[in-house]
């Protein structure tokens, strides 16, 4: 019983907590100075990750394949993000992301040193303290995923699908306008992959049909 009481209370202040965080962190994270600011962090993470691996012994094969993991698994990581922690019910990121959704015009980006010290964080834990050969290029897979998801989320919310001359680029921009006006499908941006994996793809032809 008395444990029960101790953990109403520590939900109630991580509540008021949250209450008074809330407003500051959405204020930090759609100021226009955050968002060019996460850009250039996310640009300086790939060129750093990149530099640590090439101090490195490495030779191409295994750099190229570790890069490519790294790509890949960051894949994986925003749809499971997008999908399931910013379209999860409640909490501090629901916030922050339902606000991108009701404003998607609107210029926001987590507070823009949250990549490179996570990223820094996986690398420690991949290279330093688990000794894996490869950890850098394989981190700046994983940097390089995010910087591509970045440019290719902003292009989708500032430029109109006709100003855009790649066909590859259409559909992308195409599958996240079909996210925004239905939002449980196509949560991933840089692939539809996972989406089709886990049975959330929404074709926009055929939502353009219906
Ligand atoms: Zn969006
Ligand atoms: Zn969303």
């Amino acid at each position: 019983m008395i444990k029960v009481v101790a953990t109403v209370r520590l939900l109630e202040r991580f509540r008021k907590l949250s209450r008074v965080i809330g407003p500051i962190a959405q204020d930090v994270s759609e100021s226009h100075l955050n968002y060019w600011a996460s850009y250039a962090t996310d640009f300086t993470c790939p060129l750093l990750f990149a530099y640590l691996g090439y101090r490195q012994h490495w030779n191409w094969p295994s750099a190229i394949f570790s890069f490519f993991s790294g790509l890949t698994v960051f894949s994986l990581i925003e749809y499971s993000v997008h999908r399931w922690l910013l379209h999860g019910s409640g909490g501090l990121l629901f916030r922050l992301h339902e606000s991108h959704h009701k404003a998607p015009e609107e210029r926001s980006a987590f507070f823009f040193p949250t990549s490179i010290v996570t990223l820094t964080l996986v690398w420690l834990l991949l290279d330093r303290a688990l000794h894996l050969q490869y950890a850098s290029f394989f981190t700046c897979g994983v940097a390089s995923g995010y910087c591509y998801f970045g440019i290719l989320h902003h292009v989708e919310h500032t430029t109109r699908i006709n100003q855009i001359p790649f066909r590859w680029l259409q559909k992308r921009w195409a599958a996240h306008s079909v996210h925004h006006r239905l939002d449980h499908c196509n949560f991933g941006v840089v692939t539809s992959f996972w989406d089709v994996v886990f049975g959330s793809h929404q074709s926009s032809k055929k939502r353009n049909r219906s």
